[in-house]
């Protein structure tokens, strides 16, 4: 906790330390800002240090070599039992890698020398004089915090459906990520990211899942043929999918959890099961943080922004997950917070682009997109050329032993620019990086057919997918 002398006056006081906040945080003290950061939690990192992104990427990666032990004899690995999970020592793993995180954030807000304060963190109204106030409130004692600009990156918190009280039973990403057992069964409801993420990991740990979606396809904001795919390898790994699926109501059982909904054809269904999460989206933490008294406009809830993160209050800015408008990534709050602290300290920066985001889910098979899907080329009036190429067609993949899935290039057919990549399959979540890079730099597939990719790699897949959008894709 850093000293708290009320005269202090910050170049910037970031409200909320996350991967937005403590990005800005760490990137203003790189310009040479004074900074503070002030956190509600008693440890820093947020929701995707804490609850999200690291500890189920963790888990992603134990399931996977529990996915690959249970082939362990097609490996040559005899004798291998891949029976007995110590699922102890998978939460140890997990907790110790996002403690190792925490104490590295520590330890960066100590070299940039970021005054760190531990409490919930409110504005207080517009500035006067130039200077803004953030009341911090911890243990119930308030002290302000005086800065020339603040920086709101609060995140935000599982919806959970009307009624519902998250617990041991009823679950949202929190209280699923400290479990005492897989269960037997759980029933996830919702097919963003977040649903079917702990769908894939909690299937390969030998849970018995199926996902209710109220949408028509799973994983809505990606390629309708990513969805199919998805589909398609989750019904093969034992996942049961329903979509157009309206949960009706929640209750508990002796044993678990009753779901009731009406199915897409209108039917009145059940299911029972252990466990169930709620994975309905996240709503943004933007209430109790003072902005009534500010000129800050908000939109169902989210922050409404301009290209360098300032809000209508002269001097507040806004980052991560309370952004209206942003899709809800850690990598989208970190980038969002660059920015801001880059206008603050009148440095150059450009804008986030909504068409230059990597959207990745961890998924077995994972997921990796960025820029226009084939149907939203076309509704923006593009004359739209595709390339496909499958991983069955790709060294590495079968090296692997990952073929499913497939490359699949959208590109404006006049110039040849690449307009979209999407990818499912072994590796897709790293994969997407190079096309983000070549969209930043406005590749065309001309260009990117006669640049070279290591063999046998993965990566091969996406010169195949550049040289499928002409028809010539080597290997398949
Ligand atoms: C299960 C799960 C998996 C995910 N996996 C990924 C992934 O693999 N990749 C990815 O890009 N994204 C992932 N996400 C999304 C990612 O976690 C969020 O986009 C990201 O954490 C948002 O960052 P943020 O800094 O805006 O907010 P948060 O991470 O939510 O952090 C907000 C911080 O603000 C603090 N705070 C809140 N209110 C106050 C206050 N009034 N005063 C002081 N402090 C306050 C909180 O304590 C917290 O530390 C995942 C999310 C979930 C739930």
């Amino acid at each position: 906790m850093a000293e708290t002398n009320p005269e202090t006056i910050y170049d910037v006081a970031v409200i909320g330390g996350g991967p937005a906040g403590y990005t800005a945080a760490i990137r203003g003290a790189e310009y040479g800002l004074k900074v503070a950061l002030i956190d509600a939690s008693p440890r820093l990192g947020g929701t995707c240090l804490l609850v999200g992104c690291v500890p189920t990427k963790a888990l992603l990666f134990n399931a996977e070599l529990w996915d690959y032990l249970k082939e362990a004899e097609e490996f040559g690995f005899k004798g291998v039992d891949a029976r007995t999970l110590d699922w102890g020592a998978v939460m140890a793993r997990k907790n110790a890698i996002v403690t190792k995180h925490v104490n590295g954030l520590q330890f960066l807000m100590r070299k940039h020398k970021i005054a760190l304060f531990s409490g919930f963190g409110r504005v207080t109204g517009g500035a006067k004089d130039v200077v803004h106030s953030v009341e911090v409130e911890s243990n119930r004692v308030k002290s302000p915090v005086k800065a020339k600009n603040v920086v709101l990156a609060t995140g935000s918190e599982a919806k959970l459906l009307p009624g519902l009280k998250a617990d041991e039973t009823i679950l949202t990403n929190i209280e699923i990520l400290s479990l005492s057992a897989p269960p037997k069964s759980l029933i996830v409801i919702g097919a963003g990211a977040v649903g079917v993420e702990f769908a894939s990991i909690f299937r390969s740990f030998g849970t018995e899942v199926a996902i209710l979606e109220f949408l028509p396809r799973m994983v809505a904001v990606e390629d309708e043929e990513i969805s199919k795919e998805l589909a398609r390898v989750f019904r093969k790994r034992g996942i049961e999918t329903s979509t157009g699926a309206k949960v009706e109501k929640v209750e508990k059982t002796a044993d678990g959890v009753r779901v009731s909904y009406t199915d897409a054809n209108g039917n009145a269904q059940v299911k029972e099961a252990e466990k169930v999460l709620v994975a309905v989206g996240r709503g943004p933490l933007t209430s109790g943080i003072g902005l009534e008294k500010t000129k800050v406009e908000l939109e169902r809830g989210f922050v409404k922004v301009g290209e360098a993160q300032e809000t209508a209050e002269p001097g507040v800015y806004a980052i991560g997950d309370i952004v209206a408008g942003l899709p809800q990534l850690a990598h989208v709050g970190a980038m969002s917070g660059m920015v801001a602290m880059a206008k603050i300290a009148g440095r150059y920066y450009r804008p986030v682009r909504r068409d230059r985001i990597p959207s990745c889910t961890y998924t077995d098979p994972q997921i990796g997109s960025a820029g226009l899907t084939e149907s939203q080329a076309k509704e923006k009036g593009h004359e739209v050329k595709v390339g496909k190429f499958p991983f069955a067609g790709n060294s590495k993949a079968t090296i692997v032993g990952s073929h499913d899935g497939f490359v699949k290039v959208v590109t404006d057919a006049k110039y040849g620019e690449i307009l979209g990549v999407h990818i499912i399959g072994p590796q897709a979540t790293e994969l997407i990086a190079e096309a983000v890079a070549v969209m930043e730099l406005e590749g065309t597939v001309d260009h990117l057919m006669f640049t070279i990719h290591a063999h046998p790699t993965l990566s091969e897949a996406m010169l195949d997918g550049y040289a499928a959008v002409e028809g010539m894709a080597i290997n398949a």
